[in-house]
């Protein structure tokens, strides 16, 4: 038997709000995607939500309606995961990156006015492992040079930066909700706004660039399918309805294994900044010492029926951008030292006290030396 990576949560509301769909024989564009982004919107407090069918999609979209093109530099950073990135590549733009803050693990403020050059349109920040970058400070360098600023939130719903909600303070956000994030719906993504046009592009473009006219095949503008079924979105309902319960039950797994984990010297737990009034657990990611070998760690650890992920591989050393882009490693150095030290444990959001005890145990007893070396203890 073994404690799994991350589970969703899903209950008997769930089942009957995609069963009404099912009945309705209504299974697509229908009224569930409408609920689901009125509740959205009111949630995050935003004047436009748009449900696509992923978070990637919803980057996409933003970087065309921001109308980052052919030749643009935008800057984000290298320690997230992929499609931060990609989605400047899909309109052949460029992404440059800046290294992280050691201990926020999000993109450092005070490195980004060093990389702005004239080509620079936009800085896209993420939100790492559920905690808010330091919106402040990037909104201050994008009003200065006068850069669009797209917030990737995909992993943290619900956090908030001095009292804040993510999402609200860029020119607009993307939320997203694969099966390991902290509310799913299967596969599916939000992009919120508080700007009109920018709301208005994203409609017509998930939809293949329809106009707003009722007809069906008016095309006015290039786009794609990147709607949002009615069943995902009746999950989506369901799951918004109970996010508060859900990132508390999150937060005490974490509590918990912070408690646990608070006297082994061996392991650094996540720092929380004080400017995050409020953190949503999106991972619950570890770092190893530096003299302990990160990978015999995970060995012992799965050996034992923990399952366990490194997290993130950093985007500017997977083998396409190396290629693409002749980076090494060297590059990012804070990204690199917090890549080979970090363990994702298992984290969702009905973990018990039991197995959270089993995990730390054993990973105290994974950083004990000889083991941690890397040497084989008979
Ligand atoms: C999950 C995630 C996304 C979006 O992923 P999809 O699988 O396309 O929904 C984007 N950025 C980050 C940082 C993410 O963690």
């Amino acid at each position: 038997m073994s404690i799994s990576l991350s589970g969703p949560d899903i209950g008997q509301r769930e089942k009957d709000l995609v069963n009404e769909v099912l009945d309705s024989g209504w299974l697509s564009m229908g009224k569930m995607i409408d609920r689901f982004e009125a509740d959205f919107a009111e949630y995050i407090g935003t004047k436009h939500a748009i449900a696509v069918n992923s978070g990637t999609s919803g980057l996409h979209l933003l970087i065309r309606a921001l109308g980052i093109e052919e030749g643009d530099e935008v800057i984000t950073t290298p320690f997230s995961f992929i499609a931060s990135s990609n989605c400047i590549l899909f309109e052949k733009a460029k992404p440059v990156f800046v290294d992280i803050d050691p201990e926020t693990l999000c993109i450092d403020p005070a490195k980004i006015k060093d990389a702005i050059t004239d080509k620079t349109k936009a800085i896209l920040p993420v939100d790492v492992f559920g905690q808010p970058a330091n919106m402040t400070e990037i909104m201050k360098i994008a009003e200065e040079y006068d850069l669009k600023v797209i917030e990737d939130s995909c992993e943290a719903i619900g956090a908030e930066h001095k009292g804040r909600k993510v999402g609200t303070f860029a020119d607009a956000s993307v939320f997203a909700f694969y099966p390991n994030k902290q509310m799913t719906t299967g596969e599916g993504g939000m992009i919120i706004t508080d700007n009109d046009e920018v709301a208005k592009l994203c409609r017509s473009m998930r939809n293949q660039g329809r106009g707003q006219s009722d007809l069906w095949l008016d095309h006015v503008r290039l786009g794609y399918n990147y709607r949002l079924d009615e069943m995902s979105a009746a999950v989506g309902i369901a799951q918004l309805e109970r996010i508060e319960e859900i990132l508390a039950k999150r937060a005490e797994v974490a509590e918990e294994y912070n408690r646990l984990l608070a006297d082994v010297d061996e392991v650094k737990t996540l720092t929380i900044e004080e400017s995050t009034t409020k953190m949503s657990w999106f991972v619950y990611v570890i770092q190893v010492a530096e003299k302990i070998d990160r990978d015999s760690v995970m060995n012992y650890l799965r050996d034992n029926g923990v399952s366990c992920k490194p997290y993130f591989t950093p985007i500017h050393l997977q083998p396409f951008y190396k290629e693409q882009f002749d980076y090494q490693r060297g590059d990012y150095p804070i990204t690199e030292q917090v890549t080979d030290s970090t363990i994702a444990l298992p984290f969702y959001n009905d973990l018990t006290k039991e197995e959270i005890e089993t995990v730390v145990q054993v990973l105290k007893e994974a950083v004990t030396p000889p083991r941690a070396f890397g040497q084989e203890v008979s």
